[in-house]
């Protein structure tokens, strides 16, 4: 099904705008894992290039150092998650203006899970900001960045409803947010639906499906029980048996995101977010079925220079 899908559509990749999400490396050895995968994601010419933020002083450094060496050493724009954990709202400003005055025009702007870890009942800073839409109306504050904010198809585990969720995605929008990133999901249906709700609620911003292809099923599914995704009995019958055979598992896993993505630009989508896991084979893989070809990187720096 997908190959006549791509062969009817020859032009696809000139529609098609993906970008990649990294996280920061925590040893000599991630750290070079993730440069490799940088450098090679690179040829895509992504739209941009985020990289996630996590509670705690080393952490938020670590995001730091990586989006700095982004913005020094490559072609790419990046795009700094920020969270509102554990930081007064002082705090929170001063990283904006650190990260603007690094470059930084670009943020992902998220309330957070707790210290303890997902699951555990969230608790804001007493004097910082409760949640992603105060966020949000910080950083419109500060600057003219381009905002983007997270998004739920089958809604936030904290979420009592849709009505709730949509309502909170509508106080982001309202405080200047301009593009929304979903939760990975695995039904194309649902996320369907999800994007129904949030246009009769009158919200027009993209909802760029995030795409996560499935290195380790059993991560995955462990992940997914945590943080309220489903995980549909096809998906867990395509990877059975496959836990010791990582060659195979990958070939599924490209096989099962690439028909995921294709289905999802039948359906008229066409920006996406990669949540890479700092790896970059099978995105790279996905990119290339959906048409988008790698350029040498000393273009895209003049591609980026003119633009
Ligand atoms: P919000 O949008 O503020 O709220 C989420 C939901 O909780 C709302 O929809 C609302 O229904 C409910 N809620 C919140 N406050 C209230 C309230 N006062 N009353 C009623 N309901 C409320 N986490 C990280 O730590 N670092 C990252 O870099 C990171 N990046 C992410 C990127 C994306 C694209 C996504 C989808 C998630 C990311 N996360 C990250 C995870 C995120 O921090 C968690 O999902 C967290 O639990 C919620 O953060 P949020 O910004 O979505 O919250």
């Amino acid at each position: 099904m997908s190959q006549f899908r791509l062969s009817r559509r020859p032009d696809i990749g000139d529609k098609i705008r993906v970008s990649f999400e990294f996280f920061p490396p925590k040893s000599d050895e991630m750290e070079k894992r993730l440069w490799d995968t940088v450098t090679r994601l690179e040829q895509l010419r992504p739209r941009f290039v985020s990289v996630t933020y996590g509670a705690g002083g080393s952490t938020r450094e670590r995001t730091a150092r990586t989006v700095k060496r982004i913005l020094n050493e490559t072609s790419l724009t990046p795009a700094a998650h920020m969270t509102c954990v554990d930081a007064s709202r002082a705090e929170v400003d001063a990283v904006i203006r650190e990260f603007a005055e690094m470059g930084v025009s670009r943020f992902v702007a998220l309330r957070g899970d707790p210290a303890e870890g997902v699951g555990a009942a969230y608790q804001p800073h007493p004097e910082g900001y409760a949640n992603g839409a105060e966020l949000v109306g910080a950083m419109r504050e500060i600057g003219d960045f381009d905002i983007s904010v997270s998004a739920y198809p089958e809604k936030h585990p904290e979420s009592p409803d849709f009505a709730t969720d949509i309502d909170m995605l509508k106080r982001k929008v309202d405080n200047g947010a301009t593009r929304a990133i979903t939760q990975f999901f695995f039904d194309n249906d649902m996320y369907e639906r999800y994007v129904e709700r949030v246009r009769r609620a009158g919200l027009y911003i993209p909802i760029v499906p995030g795409i996560l292809p499935v290195h380790n099923f059993a991560q995955v599914a462990n992940f997914c029980s945590r943080c309220g995704a489903h995980v549909p009995a096809w998906l867990a019958e395509r990877f059975e048996g496959l836990a010791q055979d990582p060659q195979t598992h990958a070939l599924v896993a490209s096989a099962v995101a690439a028909e995921q993505v294709l289905d999802l630009v039948e359906r008229g989508v066409s920006d996406f977010h990669f949540y890479t896991m700092n790896r970059a084979d099978l995105v790279f893989a996905i990119c290339h079925m959906i048409g988008i070809r790698a350029h040498p990187v000393e273009e895209n720096a003049a591609a980026s220079a003119a633009a």
